[in-house]
């Protein structure tokens, strides 16, 4: 009959790798025929000593002494461990189950602690990536830019659906003049900015992610100077730069978005991001991103040399209105504070002084023609 080992034995007097083995549980104690078809002497119980053993202590480790040599034998075969139990007399596996209950007992423990700690680290961070927005963040710097154009576009196309665009003019020049000369200040930009006038009484703009801007005529007809609008358009603008729309739209979405940028589901993405609808134009920016749009809106305007003290003048009366809870849409998502003109005041100073530009457009007419329009009646 061909040689079957089932353990491997190590000993003082055997080879460093030991020797395959075949064991055999007898009612008087091992009966062990090493690879070679050399058959050992019998081993009685009463010589050896047991351990659990091996990487997952699955393993019984067998123990004793043959003529002054010490033998260990490994055996993993859940057959022969089953058979030695039934045969062995119960003093020498007591010792072994005591052995083998206290290895499995710290082990539990440890993994119940390790799962414990693990998943209170999940949980904190997760929290605190999703609270601090870094998730979102992360997530949307894996975002390329043509996707962004790609979901701005479809909100877009939902959002003036329902709206009165208005197509030429003096606001649509006003507003265009305004936009090229901010743009054209921002060095190597993925984005190519788009900007729509819609015929609203309210008083808004709003930007989606990838460029496309939307200025409300009754933003236009409230402001005091073109440098208002185009401090809101500054503002907007770099609310896209700055990619801040998008991590609204991600966090709003939550793990699938974030699930479908880092699979690369450009598709997915977009169907995510559609299922928001209109409700897009709504959703709030936090506290740091309106900061951080201030502040390089800014500085926007002071490259393209527009006096920036319109920016500061309509966000204060902004911040009036919001106290007296004047209802002025701009605010809804973008809340202001007197603290953030505060802000924008320090800022200025910091910043080099300069000879603002005028714009060529005539101001008083842009807003004639609002008025006017006003007045038309509807048919
Ligand atoms: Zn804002």
């Amino acid at each position: 009959m061909a040689f079957q080992s089932n353990a491997l034995c190590f000993g003082s007097d055997l080879p460093g790798q030991g020797i395959p083995s075949h064991v055999e549980t007898t009612p008087e104690g091992l009966a062990l025929t090493f690879s070679d078809q050399h058959s050992q002497p019998p081993v009685p119980f009463d010589q050896l000593s047991l351990e659990a053993g091996g990487f997952d202590h699955d393993q019984l480790v067998v123990k004793w002494t043959q003529g002054g040599a010490s033998r260990t034998l490994y055996i993993k075969d859940a057959a022969v461990i089953a058979a030695f139990r039934h045969a062995a007399p119960p003093e020498l596996l007591a010792h072994f189950d005591r052995a083998a209950a206290s290895v499995r007992q710290v082990r539990t423990t440890r993994r119940t602690v390790l799962l414990a700690v693990v998943g209170l680290l999940v949980t904190l961070g997760l929290g605190a990536w999703f609270g601090s927005d870094a998730l979102a963040t992360w997530a949307v710097s894996l975002i390329p830019p043509e996707w962004e154009k790609q979901i701005g576009e479809s909100a877009m196309k939902d959002v003036l659906a329902q709206q009165e665009v208005v197509r030429e003019g003096p606001v649509v020049d006003a507003v265009k003049e305004m936009t090229t000369r901010l743009t054209e200040q921002i060095a190597n930009s993925p984005y190519q900015f788009t900007v729509t006038v819609v015929k609203s009484p309210v008083v808004n703009a709003f930007a989606l992610p990838g460029g496309s801007v939307v200025v409300f005529t009754g933003l236009v007809k409230e402001a005091k100077s073109p440098e208002e609008v185009a401090g809101v358009l500054g503002h907007e603008i770099n609310h896209v730069l700055q990619r801040h729309g998008m991590e609204r739209i991600v966090k709003t979405l939550g793990v699938m978005a974030i699930a479908a940028i880092v699979f690369g589901d450009q598709q997915g993405l977009i169907g995510l991001a559609k299922q928001l609808g209109v409700e897009i134009i709504t959703l709030k920016y936090n506290r740091d991103q309106e900061t951080e749009a201030d502040l390089t809106g800014l500085r926007l305007l002071h490259k393209a040399k527009v006096d920036p003290a319109g920016m500061i003048a309509f966000f204060e009366r902004l911040a009036q209105s919001e106290k007296e809870t004047q209802r002025v849409e701009l605010l809804s998502t973008h809340p202001m504070s007197a603290r953030r003109a505060g802000q924008l005041t320090a800022e200025l100073k910091a910043l080099p002084k300069f000879l603002p530009e005028p714009f060529a457009f005539d101001w008083e007419k842009v807003q004639a023609s609002i008025k006017s329009s006003d007045a038309q009646p509807k048919l």
